[in-house]
């Protein structure tokens, strides 16, 4: 056993906590634990004092309410995709445990009549999305990381993804949930009525709440049935007003639009240079706009440069170069990955601005969810402590009404600016729901919230 400096209690907290789970399913070993502590974009670390892998809900509990008692940190971890180092432990501070739900594998069968299934935290988005396609649905959200990120940490973040356009955030999709509070107290509502008005409604409350009120357990998701035969396009746009204007006329009359991403020319050389990928248009454009639609056909404007796959494996090959982006600026080193969420008439002005923020010798991608107004500013070469190049930019999206995490949550990343996009109302009411959930604090501190 090899365990991080800590405490005697907390040592003793671990002691009770092995005896629950199981020796196997806590982790001490430094080097095991180190996989743990460092996120996705490799930018956010931090010493763990264990990794705490429960089985059931009642582990979860009996974990909560041993580390409350003892005033030991833990910071729940799902698939660890976060990329605002929600996930894993700040550098400094008391070393926190670390709880990894993957061992929260329930996977019901569909509810045909419901149209619904209820998951367990731990399994994947991927693998949701096949059991549901096996009985003829499909689920709503969808995202790059689909094969790592987990059900339960898409929940936490109110993850978006690339069909934000055609069924909503995941709020829109989790109509029940299973959570265990900081005291180890279980609430359990996955009954899934599609009418209920009983009070607060606290499964809305867990979705996006980034592992500082509670572990959410298991989740009831609302379904939906497919669309059938989809067509993908790549369009060449000079910007992004012309972009969204492409995106309102090109889709059939009948049909849905079930997808439009951007790239910037940046990002598209950048993955080219990457990943190896042919060229995908004759000519260079500023922004290559990716269209996925209900049916067989886009309506584009006859003199449009574009590329329509007529068969599901070009159709893949378009979204590479669109689902690539995270990965190919993060094979240049620690990149600053920066997720704002923007007006849409503003989405150009802003790109041009965030841009203009980084030093010349960096390179600086934006791609994202253009009909959300999502744009993900992606900046490589510049230090990974270089906080000062984020806050400019967050302050420029604020400015033009925006705020500075349309969907990868606040993290530890942002939460220094929580005020740049919340009035000081709002964050004394969050402190306050926090207090009532978490009057220990010992669900991930320093995560969303600023520390006091
Ligand atoms: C290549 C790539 C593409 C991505 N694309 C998108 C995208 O399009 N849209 C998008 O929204 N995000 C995207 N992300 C970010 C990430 O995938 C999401 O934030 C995802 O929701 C995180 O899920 P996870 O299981 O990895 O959670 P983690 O990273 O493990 O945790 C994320 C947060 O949720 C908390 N948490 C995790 N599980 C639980 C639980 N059971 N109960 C309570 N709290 C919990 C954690 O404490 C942390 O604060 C992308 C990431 C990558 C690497």
């Amino acid at each position: 056993m090899s365990i991080e400096t800590t405490t005697p209690g907390h040592l003793e907290c671990l002691d009770r906590i092995a005896a629950v789970v199981g020796e196997p399913n806590l982790i001490v070993d430094r080097d095991l634990v180190a996989g743990y502590s460092v996120d996705w974009t490799r930018r956010f670390s931090g010493p763990a004092v264990a990794v705490v892998r429960p089985g059931s809900v009642a582990e979860v509990a009996a974990v909560l309410a041993d580390c409350s008692a003892a005033g030991l940190p833990v910071i729940p971890q799902g698939g660890n995709t976060s990329m605002v180092g929600g996930s894993v432990p700040a550098p400094t501070g008391v070393p926190p445990l670390i709880l990894s739900t993957l061992r929260l594998r329930r996977l019901d069968p569909v509810d045909d009549l419901a149209g619904a299934v209820t998951v367990g935290a731990g399994v994947t988005l991927a693998e949701v999305a096949d059991h549901v396609r096996r009985a003829g649905w499909t689920y709503g959200v969808d995202l790059a990381a689909r094969d790592t990120a987990t059900i339960g940490g898409t929940c936490a973040t109110n993850a978006g993804g690339i069909r934000v356009c055609a069924y909503g955030m995941t709020r829109d999709q989790v109509i029940g949930a299973e959570f265990v509070r900081a005291d180890g107290s279980i609430i359990s509502r996955l009954d899934g009525l599609p009418k209920d008005n009983t009070g607060y409604h606290l499964t809305g409350l867990m979705v996006g709440s980034e592992g500082t009120l509670g572990v959410i357990t298991a989740v009831r998701l609302r379904l939906h049935r497919p669309v059938g035969t989809t067509t993908v396009g790549l369009v060449g746009v000079p910007d992004m007003a012309a972009a969204l204007d492409l995106v309102e006329s090109a889709v059939p009359e009948g049909e849905r639009l079930l997808a439009a991403e951007i790239i910037d020319a940046e990002g598209i050389r950048l993955v080219r240079e990457v990943a190896g990928l042919q060229p995908p248009l004759e000519q260079e454009w500023p922004y290559l706009l990716l269209l996925e639609v209900s049916g067989d056909w886009l309506e584009l404007p006859a003199d449009s440069d574009a590329v329509v796959a007529m068969d599901t494996a070009t159709a893949a090959r378009l979204w590479e170069y669109r689902e690539r982006q995270p990965d190919a600026i993060s094979a240049l080193g620690v990149a600053h990955k920066l997720d704002i969420s923007v007006p849409l008439p503003r989405l150009d002005q802003v790109a041009t601005a965030a841009r203009s923020c980084a030093p010349g010798d960096a390179r600086v991608v934006v791609f994202g969810h253009l009909r959300d107004g999502n744009l993900h500013v992606e900046i490589a070469g510049v230090p990974a402590g270089d906080n000062e190049l984020d806050r400019a930019i967050f302050a420029i999206t604020a400015e033009a009404g925006g705020v500075l995490s349309a969907e990868h949550g606040v993290g530890r990343a942002k939460a220094q600016w929580l005020h740049l996009s919340r009035s000081a109302a709002e964050i004394d009411t969050m402190r306050e729901i926090k207090r009532a959930m978490d009057p220990a604090g010992v669900l991930n501190p320093g995560a969303l919230l600023p520390l006091s």
